[in-house]
């Protein structure tokens, strides 16, 4: 696995580097400024030896007093930064010197002291005193400048008694004097060493600087992004970054939130339409059902209505026939009366035939309603007022919550009165120990139908029999038709509405009637 470097690491690490680097070709620069200071310093304080040498010597060679001359040179020998003094004479022989083994050895032109003005065939007298100065290793292996000074031929030189130096004679010997450079090793040694400690102190003052600044600027707002992005790819797409800069990160911030931000509409919009188009499908395959349901029963109907209206008119004569002959032999004076009950109870079960005929008969035709503009709530309260002295009610209390401005319906109003006739009746069977009913109003919210919702606080229907309700001669009563939900359900359909029921064993039952508003 490839090891993860923070940028951050990486940045300081480069920054470092480059100052490293830098830091040293300064240092490398500034040493060998140093150290040519302290060689022309070093030369300087050489040719001043070299002239009080010759100035000194002068009186001595004068009075040939080569002695005291030797003297006094070994005296300026013994000064702390000169490593030796040495003379040498024409022919390149050391007439003297503060290292004694050399005395007397010859010295040949291309020796270090004679090439600088030998270098060609006639000695160069015009030399730089820098040129006549070289760097050499001492005996014991130290760093010394030697310089080399010409003693040149003067008028008193050739005149002097002891007569030892020819008047065409322009150089008499040359002086040697060696200067350690110990102490420039040892102050560039110095210098070099604070150079590195203060560039250690610089490096990691810069350092510190670059890492507190690059968290600052980069650092930061990068691991903010980073936090950010991961965020988003977990599907958090209400996070943001907060922008805290005007500069290219703030600007990268800025379009990374504008772009979660379109990332977060269009999985909105994209859920949405997921949404919609479950409920749409939903709801389509209800409707689908329903209109199933609807056609089941309306076949249903049909067949049963052709067939009740066959029943019904064969059986209609004939029980009109037993209710007439019943009702003459109930007067007939010649009857015991002992039979009188037997003769009441044909009579009132004939009349319970004759009512379930005439209801198959109202099932069966297939009348088309009689329509007139009308007030609901007009309508539900002349229905209402039906059971007031009603004994089945008299334990129930009818509640009504009408909406106030409810737009008329056009509607056959012998047809729909029924209907909720039909309604009430069955809650108030419902309710045999008593309850409340509430008859409730309103509009639906499309504004298309105009709704009477009956809500009661009876047993309920159970939910395998609440499919059946519909159904023609379903009833749950010893003496139910099952007719009376099954001609409602005819009536409204008739009429472009609905009819939905709501219920649960234990939990009341509510029948919704919908009417379409009058165009
Ligand atoms: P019937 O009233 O003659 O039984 P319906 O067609 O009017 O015929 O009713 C069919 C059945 O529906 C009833 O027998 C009853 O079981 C059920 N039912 C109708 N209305 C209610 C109601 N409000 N509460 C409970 N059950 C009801």
């Amino acid at each position: 696995m490839k090891m993860r470097i923070p940028l951050i690491a990486k940045l300081t690490f480069a920054t470092s580097l480059i100052l490293l680097v830098f830091m040293g070709v300064l240092d490398n620069i500034n040493l060998k400024n140093f150290r040519k200071v302290m060689v022309d310093y070093a030369v300087a304080n050489a040719e001043e030896v070299a002239d009080v040498i010759s100035q000194s010597t002068y009186d001595a060679m004068m009075k040939n007093d080569k002695t005291s001359l030797y003297h006094m040179i070994g005296r300026i020998a013994e000064s702390k930064n000169i490593e030796h003094i040495r003379l040498i004479d024409q022919t390149g022989r050391v007439v003297y010197s503060s290292i004694h083994e050399e005395i007397g050895s010859v010295i040949g032109k291309h020796a270090d002291e004679c090439i600088m003005c030998h270098n060609s065939t006639r000695p160069d007298l015009s030399t730089s005193s820098m040129n006549r100065s070289r760097i050499i290793r001492t005996r014991a292996g130290k760093e010394a400048l030697g310089f080399t000074k010409a003693i040149y031929n003067q008028p008193a030189c050739s005149a002097a008694s002891c007569h030892f130096h020819g008047k065409n004679d322009m150089v008499l010997g040359l002086l040697d004097i060696s200067i350690s450079l110990e102490m420039l090793r040892q102050k560039s040694h110095e210098y070099r060493l604070e150079f590195v400690i203060l560039t250690c102190m610089l490096l990691l003052i810069i350092g510190m600087l670059v890492t507190i600044l690059t968290h600052y600027l980069v650092d930061i707002p990068v691991q903010r992004l980073v936090r950010h992005s991961a965020l988003v790819a977990v599907g958090d797409l209400e996070s943001r970054v907060p922008v805290s800069s005007r500069d290219e990160l703030g600007e990268l911030s800025e379009s990374v939130n504008s772009m979660t931000e379109s990332l977060g509409r269009a999985d909105k919009d994209l859920k949405g339409w997921a949404d919609s188009l479950e409920s749409k499908v939903e709801e389509r395959s209800k409707e689908i059902m329903r209109m199933e349901e609807q056609l089941r029963r309306s076949e249903k109907l049909a067949s049963l209505g052709t067939l009740a209206a066959g029943v019904a008119h064969e059986i209609n004569n004939p029980l009109t026939g037993i209710l007439l002959f019943a009702s003459i032999l109930k007067s007939d004076k010649r009857l015991d009366q002992a039979l009188l009950p037997d003769v009441e109870r044909i009579i009132s079960e004939t009349e319970r035939c004759a009512g379930i005929v005439k209801n198959m008969l109202a099932f069966s035709r297939e009348s088309l309603p009689q329509k007139e503009n009308i007030a609901l709530d007009a309508l539900l309260d002349e229905v209402v007022t039906l059971f007031h002295k009603q004994p089945d009610f008299s334990s129930i209390t009818i509640g009504k919550k009408y909406a106030e401005g409810l737009p008329h319906i056009s509607v056959d109003p012998n047809q729909i009165r029924q209907v909720f006739l039909n309604l009430v009746i069955n809650a108030g069977h419902a309710m045999p120990r008593g309850g409340e009913l509430a008859i409730s109003t309103y509009t639906t919210a499309d504004g298309m139908y105009v709704c009477a919702a009956l809500k009661d606080t009876g047993d309920g229907i159970s939910d395998e029999n609440i499919a059946r309700i519909f159904d023609p001669f379903f009833t749950t009563k010893a003496e139910g038709t099952g007719l009376g939900l099954s001609i409602s359900y005819g009536i409204i359909e008739n009429h472009g509405g609905k009819i939905e029921v709501k219920s649960g064993r234990g939990e009341g039952t509510t029948f919704t009637v919908m009417l379409p508003v009058s165009g």
